[in-house]
């Protein structure tokens, strides 16, 4: 019951004023926000590389509805491609974003982010790395999906979220195995109605494996971004039996969460890469992972009540 709760809270302004301006909740953040700026993102960014694991940097923001906001979001992913190339981990550190970071929300918008996508991930293949959409509300799932095409055709390396429980999922995932194209399989973290998105949990997770399923079996290169550890082992075993190499696909996760897993994949021999998210903006993501887990809005109480 909680989950709904705090993503309709996720987009509540008042909310937002009353969490962020807290003091209190800063600590808390900071274990799933590897901190506000640059610099201090590309510390965690390097310590993770230097643990062997792959990472994917996000510059936090959402909902973004002014030109000159769209224009900082952007201008923030320039800063970070070219951050990125002076690390020399090449596309074992890559970028993620959100298309309402760059304006899609504004009038006229979906140009915009379109726009503004295109200049980062020419910014990102001239780092010697790669760019992947993270994908939104249902509203912005054709959209995303269009820019991401059109990325492809000039940065064939760009990449994309797609989110289980979205029941068109499954045919965008027959679209998408194509050579070469890097998907990345989510649950999805937003509040969908029935119509578009399975509801129960069971239902969400069987359409995992159905996604999985195609993507492993085709020629691109799946990104399976989960902490979920039943299908965690099951994309070990799928790729096992398909023959797929270690270096073929990779498994993904959020700065955070499960720590422990990550390296104990890594060290195993997979590919692991680390969602890293930065920035001020962090209001949105922050709520998205208390809603996921009810234990998290406990830890942050807790936390709360004992300062
Ligand atoms: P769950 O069944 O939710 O969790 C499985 C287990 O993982 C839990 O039992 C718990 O042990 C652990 N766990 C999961 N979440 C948490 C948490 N918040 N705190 C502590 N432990 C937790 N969603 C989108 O909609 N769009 C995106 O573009 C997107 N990008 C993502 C990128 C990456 C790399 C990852 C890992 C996730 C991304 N997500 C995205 C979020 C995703 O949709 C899920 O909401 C999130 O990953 C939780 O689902 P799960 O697969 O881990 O499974």
């Amino acid at each position: 019951m909680l989950g709904p709760v705090l993503l309709a809270a996720a987009r509540s302004d008042g909310i937002r004023r009353l969490v962020t301006a807290s003091p209190l909740t800063r600590p808390v953040v900071g274990r799933f926000v590897a901190g506000e700026r640059l610099p201090e993102s590309l510390a965690v960014a390097a310590r993770l590389a230097g643990g062997g694991l792959r990472v994917t940097l996000d510059h936090l923001g959402e909902n973004v509805t002014g030109r000159a906001e769209a224009l900082r979001g952007r201008d923030a992913c320039l800063a970070l491609a070219e951050a990125l190339a002076a690390t020399g981990l090449g596309e074992r550190a890559e970028l993620s974003v959100k298309l309402s970071a760059l304006g899609r929300a504004l009038p006229g918008g979906e140009d915009l982010a379109a726009e503004h996508a295109l200049r980062v991930a020419e910014a990102a293949g001239a780092a010697g790395t790669a760019l992947t959409l993270d994908m939104e509300d249902h509203t912005a799932t054709a959209l995303t999906l269009d820019v991401h095409a059109r990325l492809r055709e000039r940065f064939p390396a760009t990449g994309v979220a797609v989110q289980s429980y979205l029941r068109r999922t499954e045919e965008d995932c027959l679209a998408l195995a194509a050579a070469g194209a890097r998907v990345r399989l989510v649950k999805g973290a937003y509040r969908e109605p029935p119509a578009v998105a399975f509801q129960e949990r069971a239902a969400v997770d069987r359409s995992f494996v159905r996604c999985l399923r195609i993507l492993m079996a085709g020629p691109g290169y799946p990104m399976v971004a989960t902490h979920d550890p039943r299908l965690i082992a099951l994309a070990g075993a799928l790729a096992a039996r398909l023959g797929r190499a270690e270096d073929a696909y990779e498994y993904q996760m959020l700065y955070g969460i499960r720590p422990d897993e990550q390296r104990r994949l890594a060290a195993a021999g997979r590919r692991v890469r680390v969602y890293i998210p930065y920035g001020t903006d962090w209001y949105g993501y922050f709520m998205r992972r208390l809603a996921e887990r009810p234990a998290n809005l406990a830890f942050f109480l807790r936390s709360a009540a004992t300062r």
